[in-house]
């Protein structure tokens, strides 16, 4: 499928205006990503027409409302290459996925003793859930090394599996370094011990389809916000036979079939995890922003932004005192980078007047930061929206930090 930038940039309203009285230069889509028309126009013709509460009403609205917020689980599922609708699991962003497996999945599992793996290019919110359940538990949490380029350490991975290990949990694609891992090999390790895994796609499903049967892992996790549609939703997806037999996360309406004061039973699978009003609206959204994604063509973004990001490494690579942070074999739309002598808030705040948008901080990732040595990088990250001139003026832009640093 031919991939048309300027037909694709013509879909997001928000290219329409200047920033600083300069065109906007978006490169900050790892934070969250912009909008195309389609989601705001299924967001707004679902209020306007058909909202109601769902799965509760008998009238007319509610019934459309709950086939758009039912419509959008099976989109989610052909999306991600799930078995059945009942392993999409709704909840609002990746986070949320991460902590609901660790308080039900992995509490049941990890006791005293007991280890969960992770590796050293983790969101926070990769890490944390964790660290509490161990604090919680008695148990260890073990850290994959990475190397210098940012890419994991496969061998160390491997050793780090031992019997004590009940849980592995990594990215498909760090945020903070655009290093993509071989998730399918990592899931043959770990289930080579019978240790099952959860992958976070929060970085992965805007840039490359994912299929998670061939991936083959246990749970995958990921945000709407950051795959064009609307914030406040995600999806945990997760093995059916594991979703049944792990206890409820939050609990109240919906997520139960009978309540009496002396016992409650709970609902069929998705709905036990998906307790009250959940953002219908944004589910709708999110359905939006995949039919968009895959008119398009998956392969067709992988492709162009393929491109897209050899060309930024290189225009970067050729600024004398920029460090790449993040030179994995295997990257996807992330350059991460330090400039000898300027603190990253300073090049944030100076490509800003310039109408570039960039990240600057620690991404959520600090231990990144100390492995590199780094208290913080400046983040551009690529989309499906961006062309070379997005390029092109940050390199315009780091040349005017110079002067202003010189
Ligand atoms: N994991 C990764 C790799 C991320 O990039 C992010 C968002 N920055 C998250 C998890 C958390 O996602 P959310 O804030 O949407 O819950």
């Amino acid at each position: 499928m031919s991939f048309d930038i300027e037909a694709v940039r013509n879909d997001f309203p928000i290219f329409e205006q200047t920033t600083r009285g300069k065109p906007l230069v978006f490169l900050d889509s790892a934070a969250s990503a912009q909008k195309p028309r389609p989601v705001l126009d299924a967001m707004w013709e679902l209020y306007t027409t058909s909202y109601a509460n769902i799965h509760r009403g008998v009238y007319e609205l509610s019934e459309r409302s709950t086939a758009a917020f039912e419509a959008s689980r099976e989109k989610v599922r052909r999306f991600i290459g799930a078995a059945d609708a009942r392993e999409i699991v709704f909840v609002r962003g990746t986070t949320e996925a991460i902590n609901l497996v660790a308080a039900t999945f992995a509490r049941a599992r990890v006791g005293s003793g007991d280890e969960v793996l992770i590796t050293h290019m983790e969101h926070h919110s990769n890490i944390v859930p964790w660290q509490l359940l161990c604090d919680q538990a008695g148990a260890r949490l073990r850290v994959a090394p990475i190397d210098d380029r940012g890419a994991l350490q496969m061998d160390e991975f491997e050793k780090l599996i031992t019997p004590r290990t009940k849980l592995a949990a990594f990215a498909h694609v760090s945020n903070a370094l655009g290093t993509v891992n071989p998730v399918r090999e990592l899931v043959e390790l770990a289930h080579r011990e019978g240790v099952p895994v959860l992958v976070d796609g929060a970085q992965a499903v805007p840039h490359q389809a994912v299929d998670v049967q061939e991936l083959g892992c246990d749970f995958y996790a990921f945000s709407s916000h950051k795959l064009f549609g609307p914030s406040g939703v995600g999806v945990l997806w997760g093995r059916a036979e594991h979703l049944e037999a792990m206890p409820p996360y939050q609990s109240g309406g919906e997520m139960v079939l009978t309540v009496s004061f002396e016992k409650s039973t709970w609902n069929d699978i998705p709905h036990k995890f998906e307790a009250g009003t959940p953002d219908i609206a944004g589910v709708v959204g999110l359905g939006a922003a995949i039919d968009y994604l895959t008119g398009l063509g998956l392969d067709a973004v992988t492709t162009y932004e393929r491109t897209l990001l050899d060309y930024a490494t290189h225009a970067l690579e050729a600024i004398p005192g920029l460090r790449l942070i993040g030179t994995a074999p295997h990257k996807a739309a992330v350059l991460s980078f330090a400039l000898d002598g300027v603190h990253p808030h300073d090049v944030g705040t100076i490509l800003d007047r310039e109408g570039i948008a960039v990240r600057t901080g620690h991404h959520c990732a600090q231990p990144v930061m100390e492995r590199f040595g780094v208290p913080a990088t400046v983040r551009a990250s690529l989309a499906l929206y961006n062309r070379e001139s997005d390029v092109d003026a940050l390199v315009s832009g780091l040349q005017r930090v110079r002067e202003v640093f010189r």
